[in-house]
Parts: structure tokens; C-alpha cells; sequence
């Protein structure tokens, strides 16, 4: 079985997030999204929230699983009997760091192979840091991020506002 880990923050999932696992999901047995939590970024949503998130907008794709780690992303592969890590590609800034990151994975286990998908030219331009930006300003989400989980976002913004 072929099994591909799709790390990430997804603080919070995007359309260009969920672009990559659709087409994902068709070219893997089994694709595990699994969210990042040791990341030296200060998230908005907890863990928990980000896990639901992903599985409300993935509930269709039977091949997909939600999960999150903490550690080296080669020792979590392990234990999910994964090899393939798969990444979104946006642009040429986001190159020179998952480079890196894709020879490090290599050399601390040859066996995982770091496969880049680029973005759908429509969402070249999402990422999560913007979403939460258009957010706090009470920009329109619809179309940024999928519309099940929209009206969670804002209301979440809404409450840390107090
Ligand atoms: P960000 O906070 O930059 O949106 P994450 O850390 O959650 O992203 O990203 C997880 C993975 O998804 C990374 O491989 C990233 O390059 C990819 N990704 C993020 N946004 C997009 C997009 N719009 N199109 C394609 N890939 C994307």
C-alpha cells in the first residue's frame, strides 16, 4: 500500500491546501494529513480545532486521514509505514527552504522521498497567514477557504476579540 504523509500547520486548512489532497488522493492508496505541532509559529486554532477543520472538508475523501505530530517528521513516517512526503509548491520563495528540508528528511532516512505538487495557478496566492489576516479585517473567506468551516473561522475571530 502506498502511503504519503502530507504535513503541515494548516492553521487553518485553505482551498490550496485542499486542492493538494484531492489530487493527492488519487495518485496515493492513503494520504495522512497530519498537522504539525511542535512548529515555532504561534497558531490561532488549537490542534483540536485544526483536526476538525480538516476532517469536515476531507469527510468525502475515504482514502484521507487526519492526524497530528510532534518530533522528526522521518520517525512519525516510520510509524505510519509511510515513504512519501508530499508538498505544496507556491511560488519560487517557497523552493529554497522546502529544498532544504526535503535533502535533510533524505539524509535522516533514504528510504522517504519528498514529492512537490504545484499549486492550481487560482490559489497560488493562499496561504493560511493571509486567510487569518483577511479575517481579522472581516474580509469576504468565501472561496479562500472551504465553505463548511467559514463560519467557524469567523466566529472564532470574533470571540478572541471578546
Ligand atoms: P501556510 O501556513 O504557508 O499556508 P502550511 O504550513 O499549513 O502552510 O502548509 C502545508 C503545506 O501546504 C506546505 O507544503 C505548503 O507549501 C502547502 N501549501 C500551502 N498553501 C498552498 C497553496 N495555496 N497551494 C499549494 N500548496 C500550498
Amino acid at each position: 500500500m502506498k502511503i504519503a504523509v502530507y504535513p503541515g500547520s494548516f492553521d487553518p486548512v485553505t482551498n490550496g491546501h485542499l486542492d493538494i489532497i484531492q489530487r493527492a488522493s488519487k495518485i496515493f492508496d492513503k494520504v495522512i494529513v497530519s498537522i504539525l505541532q511542535n512548529s515555532n509559529k504561534v497558531p490561532m486554532f488549537t490542534v483540536e480545532e485544526r483536526i476538525y477543520f480538516l476532517r469536515q472538508v476531507t469527510k468525502n475523501l475515504d482514502n484521507v486521514e487526519v492526524d497530528s505530530f510532534s518530533g522528526l517528521l522521518v520517525n512519525y513516517m516510520k510509524q505510519k509505514s509511510a515513504k512519501v512526503i508530499i508538498k505544496g509548491l507556491r511560488a519560487v520563495s517557497d523552493f529554497e527552504y522546502e529544498f532544504q528540508m526535503a535533502l535533510m528528511n533524505n539524509k535522516l532516512n533514504p528510504e522517504i522521498e519528498t514529492l512537490f505538487m504545484m499549486t492550481s495557478s487560482k490559489y497560488s496566492y493562499l496561504s493560511s497567514s493571509i486567510v487569518k489576516e483577511v479575517a481579522r479585517l472581516r474580509g469576504c473567506l468565501k472561496g479562500l477557504v472551504p465553505d463548511e468551516i467559514i463560519f467557524e473561522i469567523v466566529n472564532k475571530i470574533r470571540k478572541t476579540r471578546g
